[in-house]
């Protein structure tokens, strides 16, 4: 990871925007400009960096491999820390993230540095991070393969009777024997009815043969997520309007993903989606963006909406995931996250899709 970059583009916008210092506070920030997977803050100069944690990540801390990066581990904890390093610094214009810090910490912030000018900022991390170095696409793309294998291993000895969270239990812990840190986020099982809520949470209903079963999960490695949606029908026989509803959302995934390529408009890939879906009648059923960055964070830029004024670029991993959702019926939502390349996409995650 070229963190010493990373941090060089981060020194290039201070310098830009007339400010002295940068105080870090999210974690995937932090994260991103020191390789810091702990609880700490990142406070960076024109001249210098340092992480700021307390006494239970020294050891993870000591072991950054980053040149030029003070480790501080204060007592009192990390904002103590930063907030030393900071007043050491004499910045009279300081910039945080405004979408990070509580208005406990920006109080404080005021109180402790009276002589500097606080300035709100968002995005500048954000922003780097959205298109991949080829280290992070390796590692995305292995959580993308674990989570594949996952899912298609469970489906394979899906058994009816269990219920939503034991499914989902189920799916976590092939997840981690496949070499995943764990789970990304939580993962959604929703059966029959349930499916109809786009981010159920899974509960104690039972699968049983003759619905449907949508699976959202997607894992760690090393700090990266990959995020996946597979819908089926449990038993032999789909009901006409599951094979209807279902032909129509992998149509409208396979014709916007036929549009990702390098230079296309987010809002197009989006647009194509929720064309197919309108033509075949479901529309107003499609209520969510079309997808989403993925990266340290399983939702990061780019976002895939009909409101982005985002282009795709090369090396942006993106998920596409129409999504047609009927109330007291159900839902199907078919989730890939690609890779984004000059003449297309490469798919990530493999897991199968059938086609009824
Ligand atoms: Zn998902
Ligand atoms: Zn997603």
């Amino acid at each position: 990871m070229q963190y010493l970059q990373r941090q060089q583009h981060v020194r290039r916008w201070l310098e830009e925007s007339s400010l002295d210092a940068f105080l870090v506070t999210s974690a995937a920030n932090v994260r991103y400009l020191s390789g810091f997977g702990g609880e700490g803050y990142l406070v960076l100069a024109g001249q210098g960096a340092a992480l700021c944690t307390d006494s239970r990540y020294t050891l993870e801390a000591e072991q950054l491999d980053v040149e030029d990066l003070g480790v501080i581990i204060n007592s009192n904890g990390y904002v103590d820390g930063a907030l030393q390093w900071l007043g050491d610094q004499n910045a009279s214009r300081l910039a945080f993230e405004e979408h990070q810090v509580t208005y406990a910490q920006y109080a404080k912030l005021c109180q402790v540095l009276t002589s500097a000018n606080l300035e709100p900022v968002s995005g500048v991390v954000e922003k780097l991070r959205i298109v991949k170095e080829d280290s992070e696409v390796a590692l995305v793309r292995s959580a993308a393969a674990i989570v594949s294998q996952a899912v298609a291993e469970l489906f394979a000895d899906l058994e009816p009777g269990l219920t939503e969270r034991e499914i989902a239990m189920e799916l976590d812990q092939r997840m981690v024997r496949g070499g995943a840190e764990g789970p990304a986020f939580s993962t959604i099982a929703a059966s029959g009815p349930n499916s109809a809520l786009p981010h159920a949470r899974p509960g104690g209903r039972r699968l049983s043969s003759g619905e449907m079963l949508k699976i959202d999960a997607g894992c760690w490695v090393d700090g990266y997520c990959s995020d996946l949606t597979r819908t089926i029908w449990v038993g032999d026989d789909p009901t006409e309007q599951f094979r209807t509803v279902y032909s129509a959302v992998l149509a409208a995934q396979e014709a916007a993903l036929a549009t990702v390529k390098a230079g296309v408009a987010c809002a197009e890939v989006d647009r194509t989606a929720r064309q197919v879906l309108t033509e075949a009648g479901f529309g107003d059923n499609f209520t969510h963006g079309l997808g989403h960055g993925v990266g340290l964070e399983v939702h990061e830029g780019p976002r895939l909406s009909s409101r982005s004024d985002q282009w795709l670029q090369s090396g942006m991993l993106v998920t596409v995931e129409p999504g047609v959702y009927i109330s007291g019926w159900g839902g199907v939502r078919i989730e890939d996250l690609v890779l984004v390349t000059g003449d297309g996409c490469e798919i990530l995650t493999d897991a199968p899709k059938i086609r009824y």
